[in-house]
């Protein structure tokens, strides 16, 4: 149970200023100049460059190139997506950045907004180029509701700075404006067509898809969804070239990436990295060699344990969102599943039975394992379970929501075996 004091202390916490780190790779070298550096040296060169050189085709092909992937998690590739969206008909189109960071174990995108939100913004700007749109919205985390000051001076900075509003940077009829929306505190909501529902300001609910956004978004009209990262990432490559950024990565996975770090490790953090590492080579950075498992990707991502730390980060293995949390060897991963699926119930919107009773269902399955009440049926019952969420779910959160049971069942089954199974 928390008391005040300590919710007091976790938010303060929370609002600490948390630098990215960048440490020298020995794979990239000197060549290895990241989206730091960008913002410290060259900021609004994608944007000026766009709107002076380039026809909105040629950013979206400039992106498509680079084989930037979105980095909210799902890894779609940006420019199929921008391309989509450019060529949907319509009198009006919106890009919307989703900053509804909620993933469990997800924090880079609170610490891009807080010292690099230029680069963001420049991002939704440049968006709206490629594709003819005059309207952004920033939807912002409602726990994120201290960074909204900031950011509405800098968006005020650029104003002045004709870097938005009418006739951008001298551009005739180049007109585009942002503007900041507070979402309520739903984990949901950073589903996109949740998002969009509120929005419009209904419940957060995830709709069907088809159509996506790109071509019936908000108030039905093409919408651009794009992470936080993605947009930022954007504006350096469109500054650089798609050249710049290929020669960093892996033959899938291009570029660098923001990484949360965070659980049992001695250096947790958000760092900016190449993709291509192994988990294990990330343990050795964030001084957590000799964890029992690593979650890759937050709570919807991947439970990977120590006879897989030779896996890759990338889309060729472990594609993810940026979310890692590493488990020492004292953690109790029945624990661990328990404190997952609370997320889960907590969080379901509802809509689908197997997310709202289903996983309720595997939560009191786990409790019954922990307390040694649980028959060898009913487990097997429970993975059964695991596998109908997962196909009758209609969003990530009830797709992903087993995946953690699914692998703690795989991997560490002599941690449930420890606790008296019933032979029943
Ligand atoms: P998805 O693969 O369905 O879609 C990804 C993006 O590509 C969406 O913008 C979607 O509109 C677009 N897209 C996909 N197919 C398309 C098509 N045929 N035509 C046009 N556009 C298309 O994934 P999702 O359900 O949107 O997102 C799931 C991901 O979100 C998971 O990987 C999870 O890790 C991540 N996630 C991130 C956070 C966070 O805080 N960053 C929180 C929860 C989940
Ligand atoms: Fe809502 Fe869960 Fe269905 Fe997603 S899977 S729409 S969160 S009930």
């Amino acid at each position: 149970n928390l008391t005040p004091p300590m919710v007091h202390r976790i938010i303060e916490e929370c609002r600490q200023e948390i630098s990215i780190r960048r440490p020298t790779m020995g794979n990239v070298g000197e060549t290895y100049a990241s989206m730091l550096s960008y913002a410290s040296h060259e900021p609004n060169a994608a944007l000026t460059r766009a709107v002076r050189e380039m026809a909105p085709a040629d950013v979206i092909g400039e992106l498509t190139v680079s084989g930037l992937k979105g980095r909210g998690g799902a890894g779609f590739p940006t420019g199929v997506k921008w391309n989509l969206a450019a060529k949907a008909e319509s009198d009006l189109k919106y890009i919307i950045c989703n900053a509804d960071e909620g993933e469990p174990g997800t924090f880079k995108d609170r610490v891009i907004l807080g010292k690099y939100a230029d680069m963001v913004f420049e991002g939704m700007t440049l968006a709206g180029y490629a594709v003819g749109a005059t309207e952004g919205i920033l939807y912002l985390r409602y726990e994120y509701t201290h960074l909204r000051p900031h950011l509405e001076a800098v968006l005020e900075t650029r104003r002045q700075a004709r870097l938005l509003g009418e006739n951008i940077l001298d551009k005739d009829g180049f007109s585009f404006d942002i503007r900041i929306h507070m979402g309520a505190g739903a984990y949901v909501c950073g589903e996109e067509t949740a998002l969009i529902e509120s929005l419009e300001g209904r419940r957060g609910e995830p709709r069907n898809r088809p159509p996506y956004p790109v071509e019936k978004g908000l108030h039905g009209r093409p919408t651009i969804v794009n992470n936080v990262e993605t947009l930022a990432t954007a504006s350096c490559i469109v500054a650089r070239g798609a050249k710049w950024f290929t020669g960093i990565g892996t033959e899938r996975s291009k570029g660098f990436k923001l990484f949360s770090v965070s659980g049992d490790c001695a250096r947790p953090g958000v760092y900016e990295l190449p993709w291509g590492m192994t988990v294990q080579q990330l343990l050795e950075l964030v001084d957590g060699v000799g964890a029992k498992a690593v979650q890759v990707g937050g709570y919807t991502g991947e439970l990977v344990p120590a006879s897989q730390f030779d896996r890759v980060m990338g889309y060729e293995d472990l594609g993810i969102g940026g979310s890692i949390i590493v488990y020492g060897q004292g953690r109790d991963m029945l624990e661990v599943a328990e404190n997952y699926l609370e997320f889960f119930v907590e969080e379901s919107c509802g809509q689908c039975t197997g997310c709202r009773i289903g996983n309720q269902k595997l939560l009191d399955g786990v409790r019954l394992l922990q307390k040694g009440t649980c028959s060898n049926r009913y487990l097997n019952d429970l993975i059964g379970l695991s596998h109908s969420i997962k196909s009758t779910s209609k969003c990530g959160l009830g797709q992903a929501s087993p995946n953690v049971f699914i692998a703690i069942n795989a991997h560490f089954q002599e941690e449930i075996m420890a606790r008296p199974i019933l032979a029943a």
